[in-house]
């Protein structure tokens, strides 16, 4: 564990046992010389097994992550594992301890902020401690987030594709992982911004990702936490730190592949009140309309007509009304065909 100038960490990982501590990294405030910013931090660890990281709060309105690892890190003791937990509920603390995806310090997107930099803004140091301290230790990584305020869509495991990942080996065993978790689907994306992920920090060390995307809207339901805490603990199970409480090859049965299509994400062509046309899961063909786009200032104006670039299922939109040019509005989904990487 390196202790420097930009941020200490107040428990060792080499330890055995549980122990609770905190990531330190210097933030000073007009109101608070001096001072530091506190992470908590939980680790467990017990026997040889492999190493898990279990991250949440990277974005701060996103809450089913941070409610489960807290769960997590209080009920489980050393002796019921063999291997390492390494959990941080809320990563992203100023974003969580103001509801924002952003930080309200730096204004940066931490999971667009991979590898970080130790002499950067506060986001980026935190980055950076998660790089250098954590990942390089890390045999499998799992990101807890959810929709956030702007975002709804269908439970689901959220990983990148077989081009980004350094082995058929790697790749078959992340969609494995992702479907033993039990959300109702795994999608494979490929994000334009994918640079600066913690995902692809992971992808790159040859390690497997998997990011749970479980709730929408900025909120949580009984149904979307109990899901993420069954979740993990079936992700556990997979990985070989506990015993499967439950027939891991019937639940990951149930969970169906997709991949966003190549044209599936629809994009805002202007301001305006957003009208969707189609409801999550509905399958459309490509040219369906599946919004409408209504002039706020022109009340006589036709609204703008966006339809199906694909044929595809609904998956994932965008929740607030209110929209911009250029904002994320849908996205579909096709199933995905992968039994050339053995899946
Ligand atoms: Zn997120």
């Amino acid at each position: 564990m390196s202790n420097n100038s930009n941020f200490r960490c107040t428990i060792s990982f080499d330890a055995e046992g549980k122990h609770c501590g905190h990531i330190m990294i210097p933030n000073q405030r007009d109101d608070a010389a001096l001072s530091f910013l506190m992470i908590p931090i939980v680790s467990i660890r017990n026997g040889n097994g492999p190493v898990v990281f279990l991250n949440a709060g990277s974005h701060g309105d996103e809450f089913e992550g941070q409610i489960a690892l807290r769960d997590l890190a209080r009920n489980l003791n050393h002796s019921d594992i063999d291997g390492q937990l390494i959990i941080i509920p809320s990563l992203n603390l100023p974003s969580v301890e103001v509801s924002r995806r952003r930080s309200p310090i730096d204004s940066k997107d931490l999971n667009r902020s991979f590898p970080g930099t130790e002499n950067g803004t506060i986001t980026e140091k935190i980055a950076s401690f998660v790089s250098k301290e954590i990942v390089t230790r890390a045999d499998v990584v799992i990101d807890l987030h959810a929709g956030g305020s702007s975002v709804e869509a269908c439970p689901h495991i959220m990983i990148h594709g077989r081009e980004f990942m350094q082995s058929d080996a790697i790749f078959s065993t992340t969609v494995a992982a992702a479907k033993a978790f039990g959300l109702d689907y795994t999608f494979i994306v490929d994000f334009p911004d994918r640079d600066g992920m913690l995902d692809t920090e992971v992808e790159k060390a040859g390690k497997p990702f998997l990011c749970v995307e479980a709730g929408s809207g900025g909120q949580t339901s009984a149904e979307t936490v109990l899901r993420t805490k069954q979740g993990v603990q079936n992700l556990l199970a997979f990985f070989k730190l506990v015993n499967a409480q439950d027939d891991l090859d019937a639940i990951a049965n149930r969970c169906a592949v997709k991949q966003i299509c190549d044209d599936g994400f629809h994009i805002a062509p202007a301001d305006g009140f957003l009208e969707h046309m189609v409801e999550h899961g509905d399958s459309v063909q490509k040219g369906d309309v599946i919004g409408r786009i209504h002039d706020i200032h022109h009340v006589l104006r036709e609204p703008i007509v966006i339809k199906a670039q694909c044929a595809g299922q609904l998956v994932v939109r965008r929740m607030p009304t209110l929209t911009r040019s250029g904002d994320f509005i849908a996205g579909l989904a096709e199933p995905f065909v992968g039994a050339d990487h053995g899946i």
